[in-house]
């Protein structure tokens, strides 16, 4: 069977490309999407995500991040732990845990010392910096705190047919101590069922789990939609209700991947991912909302290297 691995954002890119590597050498999904989310928290020039991450409004770096394997539904999460240099093999461990699957604050910090695994400050200078920065310009200028997040979330099918998928984030910018978004929560930052597909979501956490998007979205390829429909069927339904309830949506992006390794993708702002397969190295892909569609094309070569050069560039002209 032909192996499918997928992330969401430009930083996705590195850790898809090991995520394939190791699906094109036998290893399972789980193991895959694990080690992808880990090459993303491990750079800390990805501000929104592991060492490095965005700080929230007490500039402490908290992390959420989570695991869920397709074959079993088990899933393991953890949400705002501070100083745990990977939220997503924490994630994962828990998974593997019948009861305490879901740690959060100190409690999973304890558990991850407890259980050796590497803790260090998350908090580099240049977030540091990137923090005092938005503060002044908060109170100076009125602007929302709460501008500046991301999620790396990560599906795969490997060769033998199974599924998994991950999240890991530092959530909004600023965020209050102890919020929690869409990211580990199960169904609605990720969800995997190998019988019919996998799902990440990224955006405003706030929004996405009032939807359950991601399980809405395996849900619909379980009813035997093409991951296209599926993922676009959740975010306009749920655009659809919250519109006419007379609320706002923030930015939500889906990606997802059915069981037969098609990937599927719907946003309603401009969106970034990654996807490699057996016959195709990691590409990333640029995405724009088009009507209730959205329009799909490789990422040119100086998009690729005005990013680079972005994320590079002093925490003054980024921030
Ligand atoms: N969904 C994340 C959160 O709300 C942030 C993001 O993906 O942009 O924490």
């Amino acid at each position: 069977m032909s192996w499918v691995i997928a992330g969401t954002w430009r930083m996705a890119l590195e850790g898809v490309s090991k995520g394939a590597h190791m699906l094109a050498t036998g290893a399972s999904a789980g193991d895959a999407v694990t080690e992808a989310v880990r090459a993303v928290e491990d750079y800390p020039l990805y501000k929104s995500v592991g060492l490095g991450g965005l700080p929230n409004g007490a500039c402490q770096v908290e992390l959420d991040g989570a695991f869920m394997d397709g074959d079993t539904l088990d899933f393991g999460a953890v949400a705002a732990v501070k100083d745990v240099k990977n939220p997503v093999s924490l994630a994962r461990r828990l998974s593997t845990e019948r009861f305490n699957c879901f740690l959060v604050g100190a409690g999973a910090e304890d558990f991850a010392r407890v259980e050796l695994f590497e803790m260090c400050n998350m908090l580099t200078e240049r977030a540091k910096r990137a923090f005092e920065i938005r503060s002044r310009k908060v109170r100076e200028s009125n602007l929302s705190p709460y501008d500046g997040h991301d999620t790396v979330g990560v599906v795969a099918l490997d060769s033998s047919g199974s599924m998994a998928c991950a999240t890991s984030t530092s959530g909004l910018f600023m965020k209050r101590p102890g919020r929690v978004g869409d990211s580990p929560l199960c169904g609605s930052g990720l969800y995997a069922d190998s019988r019919f597909g996998a799902a990440v979501a990224t955006g405003l956490g706030e929004e996405i789990m009032k939807g359950v998007l991601s399980y809405e979205t395996v849900r619909s390829m379980g009813e035997g939609l093409d991951p296209d429909s599926a993922s676009r069927r959740s975010l306009k339904s749920f655009i659809d209700r919250r519109i006419q309830a007379g609320r706002r949506v923030g930015a939500i992006s889906i990606l997802c991947c059915s069981r037969d390794g098609r990937v599927g993708v719907a946003t309603n702002v401009e969106f970034s991912f990654v996807i490699a397969r057996r016959d195709s190295p990691a590409k990333v892909y640029l995405v724009s909302p088009d009507g209730d569609g959205v329009k799909i094309q490789e990422a040119p070569v100086e998009w690729l290297e005005a990013y680079e050069r972005r994320i590079k560039l002093p925490p003054e002209e980024v921030f």
